[in-house]
C-alpha cells in the first residue's frame, strides 16, 4: 500500500467522532457560475474571519488564567483579500509584533487549498479516484506556490478550480463529499489555529526565532504541536483526521521544497496520536460536553495508532 493511500484509510477511520466531536465552523461557500468571482471571495473571507473568531471562543476557553492573558492579546484574522493568496503572512505577524500586537495571521489560499485538499482525499476514497486525485493535489501544489510567487511579483493569482470542477461529477456526488469535508476541515483548521496561538503562549515570537539553528526551530514546532493538543483536547475537539491531514499536507510540501522548519514527517502525526492517547483522561469536562468519554477518545486513537505503525511510516 502506497503511504498516501494510508493515510486516506487513517482518515475514514475517524471521520465519525470528527463528526460526533461537532466541527465548529461552517464550510466555505461553494463557487456558484453566476456570482463575480471577486463577489464570491469578499464574501468566503468574511466567512473565514466569522469562523476564527468563534473558534478562538470554543478552544480556548478552557486555558488557565495565565495563558488566557496571553490568548486574548492575540489578533486572530484571515488575510489574502480579493486575490486570495498572500506570500508574507510571516512578515506581516512580525511586523504587527513589533508593534506591540501579537498576530496569528492565516492566508485565506491557504485555507481554501486546506478545503480542496480534504476533499480531494475523500474523493480519492469513496470514489477509487486515486490517479485523478494523485494529479489533482500536484496540479493544486504547483498551483498553490506559483499563486505565492506570483503575489510575492504583485502578478495576480491563477485560478484553482475545486475538487467538484476538476473530476466533473454530479451535485449528489458534490454534496456527500462536501458534507464529509466540513467536519474534518474544521478540525483542520483548529489545528493549524491552536499550533500557531501555541508559539505565542511558549514565546516562540522573537524575531531571533527567524535565526535559530534548525534543531532549534524543530524542537520549537513540536512543542507548539503537543500544547495545541492538549489545548484541542481539553476543548473536546481531539486532532484526529484534521491533524493527520495537515502533516499529510506540511509532507507533500516538503516534497517540493518549500518549508524546513516544520516536522513534516509521519512521526509529527504518530506524536500527536500518542499524547492524546496519554493524556486523554486530562480531557473528561471536555469530552463531556460534546457527549463522549476519555475513553471513546483512548479507542479510537489506539485503533487509529495500531493501524499507524503496521504502515512502518514513523520508525520509533
Ligand atoms: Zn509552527
Amino acid at each position: 500500500m502506497r503511504p498516501r493511500e494510508v493515510w486516506i484509510t487513517l482518515a475514514l477511520v475517524s471521520m465519525t467522532l470528527a463528526q460526533a466531536a461537532g466541527a465548529v465552523v461552517p464550510k466555505p461557500p461553494s463557487a456558484s457560475a453566476s456570482e463575480p468571482r471577486k463577489e464570491q471571495l469578499r464574501k468566503e473571507w468574511q466567512n473565514y474571519n466569522q469562523m476564527v473568531s468563534d473558534m478562538k471562543n470554543d478552544l480556548f476557553a478552557t486555558l488557565d488564567k495565565t495563558e488566557l492573558q496571553t490568548v486574548n492579546k492575540i489578533e486572530i484574522r484571515v488575510e489574502g483579500g480579493l486575490d486570495g493568496t498572500k506570500g508574507d503572512d510571516v512578515q506581516n505577524c512580525y511586523a504587527l509584533m513589533d508593534n506591540g500586537h501579537p498576530a496569528v495571521l492565516l492566508g485565506q489560499g491557504f485555507l481554501r487549498s486546506l478545503w480542496y485538499f480534504i476533499e480531494s482525499l475523500i474523493y480519492a476514497e469513496k470514489y477509487r479516484a486515486y490517479d485523478k486525485h494523485e494529479k489533482y493535489i500536484g496540479f493544486v501544489l504547483t498551483s498553490w506556490q506559483s499563486n505565492l510567487t506570483a503575489a510575492s511579483e504583485n502578478r495576480p493569482p491563477r485560478f484553482i478550480p475545486s475538487p467538484s470542477e476538476y473530476f466533473h461529477w454530479n451535485k449528489a456526488t458534490i454534496d456527500t463529499v462536501d458534507e464529509a469535508a466540513s467536519p474534518v476541515w474544521a478540525e483542520a483548521v483548529a489545528c493549524v489555529l491552536a499550533h500557531e496561538v501555541g508559539h505565542h503562549v511558549l514565546k516562540h515570537t522573537s524575531r531571533n526565532y527567524l535565526a535559530e539553528p534548525l534543531p532549534a526551530k524543530r524542537r520549537a514546532e513540536e512543542d507548539a504541536d503537543a500544547w495545541a493538543t492538549s489545548t484541542l483536547c481539553r476543548a473536546g475537539h481531539p486532532p484526529l483526521f484534521g491533524g493527520a491531514a495537515i502533516a499529510y499536507l506540511q509532507a507533500l510540501y516538503d516534497d517540493l521544497g518549500s518549508n524546513t522548519t516544520h516536522p513534516a514527517d509521519a512521526c509529527r502525526s504518530r506524536a500527536l496520536f500518542v499524547a492524546s492517547i496519554e493524556q486523554a483522561d486530562k480531557f473528561k469536562d471536555g469530552l463531556a460536553a460534546k457527549g463522549h468519554t476519555p475513553a471513546d477518545l483512548r479507542r479510537v486513537l489506539k485503533a487509529r495508532l495500531a493501524q499507524f505503525d503496521a504502515t512502518g511510516a514513523c520508525k520509533h
